[in-house]
Protein backbone atom coordinates (compact mmCIF):
# COMPACT_ATOMS: atom_id res chain seq x y z
CA UNK A 1 0.00 0.00 0.00
CA UNK A 2 1.57 3.58 -1.27
CA UNK A 3 1.33 6.75 0.99
CA UNK A 4 -0.46 9.43 -1.11
CA UNK A 5 -0.59 13.12 -0.10
CA UNK A 6 -3.74 12.62 1.24
CA UNK A 7 -1.54 10.92 4.36
CA UNK A 8 0.00 14.51 5.28
CA UNK A 9 -2.93 16.59 5.09
CA UNK A 10 -2.53 19.06 8.01
CA UNK A 11 0.98 18.59 7.97
CA UNK A 12 2.40 21.59 6.81
CA UNK A 13 5.01 23.32 9.14
CA UNK A 14 8.06 21.53 10.28
CA UNK A 15 7.81 20.45 14.55
CA UNK A 16 11.36 21.00 14.45
CA UNK A 17 12.53 24.55 13.06
CA UNK A 18 8.51 25.94 12.00
CA UNK A 19 9.42 26.31 8.17
CA UNK A 20 7.33 24.74 5.34
CA UNK A 21 7.24 20.81 4.98
CA UNK A 22 7.63 19.99 1.60
CA UNK A 23 6.42 16.02 -0.32
CA UNK A 24 9.68 13.64 -1.36
CA UNK A 25 9.94 10.58 -3.01
CA UNK A 26 12.64 8.85 -0.53
CA UNK A 27 14.93 5.92 -2.14
CA UNK A 28 12.12 3.19 -2.10
CA UNK A 29 9.81 5.29 -3.91
CA UNK A 30 7.69 6.37 -0.37
CA UNK A 31 5.90 9.51 -0.60
CA UNK A 32 7.37 11.45 2.83
CA UNK A 33 7.07 14.77 4.08
CA UNK A 34 10.64 16.78 4.69
CA UNK A 35 11.26 19.90 5.90
CA UNK A 36 12.43 22.68 3.36
CA UNK A 37 15.15 24.19 5.71
CA UNK A 38 16.41 21.89 8.16
CA UNK A 39 15.71 18.10 6.55
CA UNK A 40 13.32 16.80 9.27
CA UNK A 41 11.20 14.08 8.15
CA UNK A 42 7.75 13.90 9.58
CA UNK A 43 7.12 9.89 9.20
CA UNK A 44 3.49 8.90 9.25
CA UNK A 45 3.08 5.81 11.69
CA UNK A 46 0.09 4.23 13.67
CA UNK A 47 -0.11 5.53 16.88
CA UNK A 48 0.23 2.55 19.59
CA UNK A 49 -2.08 2.00 22.47
CA UNK A 50 -3.17 -0.39 24.77
CA UNK A 51 -6.22 -1.90 26.40
CA UNK A 52 -6.94 -4.07 29.29
CA UNK A 53 -9.23 -6.74 29.62
CA UNK A 54 -9.56 -6.87 33.95
CA UNK A 55 -10.98 -10.07 34.75
CA UNK A 56 -12.59 -10.85 38.61
CA UNK A 57 -12.65 -14.08 40.21
CA UNK A 58 -16.57 -14.61 39.09
CA UNK A 59 -15.27 -14.14 35.63
CA UNK A 60 -16.64 -10.56 35.09
CA UNK A 61 -14.86 -7.93 33.12
CA UNK A 62 -14.42 -4.32 33.73
CA UNK A 63 -16.00 -2.02 31.26
CA UNK A 64 -16.00 1.95 31.35
CA UNK A 65 -18.04 4.77 29.82
CA UNK A 66 -15.77 6.82 27.56
CA UNK A 67 -15.30 10.78 28.90
CA UNK A 68 -13.16 11.61 26.13
CA UNK A 69 -13.12 11.79 23.02
CA UNK A 70 -12.75 9.00 20.37
CA UNK A 71 -16.00 7.55 20.70
CA UNK A 72 -17.16 9.89 23.95
CA UNK A 73 -20.20 8.38 26.26
CA UNK A 74 -19.46 4.61 24.74
CA UNK A 75 -18.69 1.79 26.45
CA UNK A 76 -15.07 0.49 25.99
CA UNK A 77 -11.87 -1.48 27.53
CA UNK A 78 -9.60 1.33 30.24
CA UNK A 79 -7.39 2.14 27.59
CA UNK A 80 -4.92 4.66 26.35
CA UNK A 81 -2.30 5.45 23.68
CA UNK A 82 1.49 4.59 25.16
CA UNK A 83 3.81 7.38 26.06
CA UNK A 84 6.94 7.68 24.57
CA UNK A 85 8.40 6.15 27.89
CA UNK A 86 5.97 3.36 28.48
CA UNK A 87 5.73 -0.41 27.28
CA UNK A 88 2.95 -1.28 25.94
CA UNK A 89 2.38 -3.21 29.25
CA UNK A 90 3.47 -0.97 31.08
CA UNK A 91 0.93 1.08 29.64
CA UNK A 92 -1.85 -1.19 30.35
CA UNK A 93 -0.87 -1.70 33.71
CA UNK A 94 -0.59 2.42 34.53
CA UNK A 95 -4.27 3.06 32.25
CA UNK A 96 -5.73 -0.43 34.27
CA UNK A 97 -5.35 2.24 37.23
CA UNK A 98 -6.12 5.40 35.89
CA UNK A 99 -9.18 4.46 34.97
CA UNK A 100 -10.80 2.01 37.38
CA UNK A 101 -8.58 2.46 40.42
CA UNK A 102 -7.49 -1.00 40.39
CA UNK A 103 -4.28 -2.02 40.59
CA UNK A 104 -3.00 -4.87 38.34
CA UNK A 105 -0.43 -7.08 37.04
CA UNK A 106 -0.67 -8.70 33.17
CA UNK A 107 -1.63 -12.65 32.86
CA UNK A 108 -0.88 -13.07 29.77
CA UNK A 109 -0.40 -10.82 26.43
CA UNK A 110 -4.08 -10.87 24.23
CA UNK A 111 -1.66 -9.92 20.81
CA UNK A 112 -2.24 -6.81 18.98
CA UNK A 113 -5.50 -5.19 16.16
CA UNK A 114 -5.08 -2.23 14.52
CA UNK A 115 -8.11 0.09 13.57
CA UNK A 116 -9.22 3.18 11.65
CA UNK A 117 -9.06 5.95 14.10
CA UNK A 118 -10.80 9.36 13.68
CA UNK A 119 -8.09 11.37 15.30
CA UNK A 120 -4.96 9.68 14.31
CA UNK A 121 -5.94 7.44 11.24
CA UNK A 122 -4.94 4.65 12.41
CA UNK A 123 -4.19 3.14 15.84
CA UNK A 124 -2.42 -0.25 16.79
CA UNK A 125 -3.91 -1.81 19.97
CA UNK A 126 -2.29 -3.66 21.95
CA UNK A 127 -4.56 -6.35 24.23
CA UNK A 128 -3.66 -7.48 27.77
CA UNK A 129 -5.51 -9.91 30.03
CA UNK A 130 -5.04 -8.26 33.83
CA UNK A 131 -5.61 -9.65 36.76
CA UNK A 132 -6.22 -7.46 39.62
CA UNK A 133 -4.19 -6.79 42.69
CA UNK A 134 -5.20 -4.39 44.93
CA UNK A 135 -8.10 -1.23 44.93
CA UNK A 136 -11.69 -0.84 44.43
CA UNK A 137 -13.73 -0.24 41.51
CA UNK A 138 -13.78 3.12 41.08
CA UNK A 139 -14.64 5.61 37.60
CA UNK A 140 -11.09 7.50 37.17
CA UNK A 141 -10.31 10.63 35.35
CA UNK A 142 -10.80 9.81 32.37
CA UNK A 143 -14.22 7.47 32.65
CA UNK A 144 -17.53 8.35 33.16
CA UNK A 145 -18.36 5.15 34.73
CA UNK A 146 -16.63 1.99 35.38
CA UNK A 147 -18.30 -1.37 36.16
CA UNK A 148 -17.89 -5.41 35.95
CA UNK A 149 -20.12 -6.89 33.63
CA UNK A 150 -20.49 -10.73 32.69
CA UNK A 151 -19.53 -11.52 29.38
CA UNK A 152 -23.55 -12.56 28.49
CA UNK A 153 -24.08 -8.69 30.13
CA UNK A 154 -21.73 -6.76 27.75
CA UNK A 155 -23.09 -3.28 26.97
CA UNK A 156 -22.01 -2.36 22.98
CA UNK A 157 -18.35 -2.08 23.10
CA UNK A 158 -17.49 0.92 20.59
CA UNK A 159 -13.69 -0.23 19.12
CA UNK A 160 -13.65 -3.26 16.86
CA UNK A 161 -9.73 -3.88 18.75
CA UNK A 162 -11.57 -4.05 21.82
CA UNK A 163 -14.27 -6.71 21.17
CA UNK A 164 -11.93 -8.74 19.70
CA UNK A 165 -9.77 -8.98 22.74
CA UNK A 166 -13.15 -9.62 24.49
CA UNK A 167 -13.72 -12.64 22.50
CA UNK A 168 -10.08 -14.25 23.02
CA UNK A 169 -10.48 -14.16 26.65
CA UNK A 170 -14.62 -14.99 26.17
CA UNK A 171 -13.71 -18.34 24.06
CA UNK A 172 -10.63 -19.15 26.30
CA UNK A 173 -12.79 -19.38 29.18
CA UNK A 174 -15.27 -21.96 27.37
ZN1 LIG B 1 12.61 22.16 9.99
Amino acid sequence: MCLNEKNYRGVNFCLRCGNKMKLFEDEEGKIRSRCTKCGWTYYKNPIPASACVILNEKDQIVVIKRKIEPQIGSWALPSGYIEINQTPAQCAIDEMEEETNLQGEIVKNLGYFSEFSPLYEKVISFGFLMKIIGGQLQAGDDAAEARFVGFDELPEIAFPSHRKFIEKVRKELE
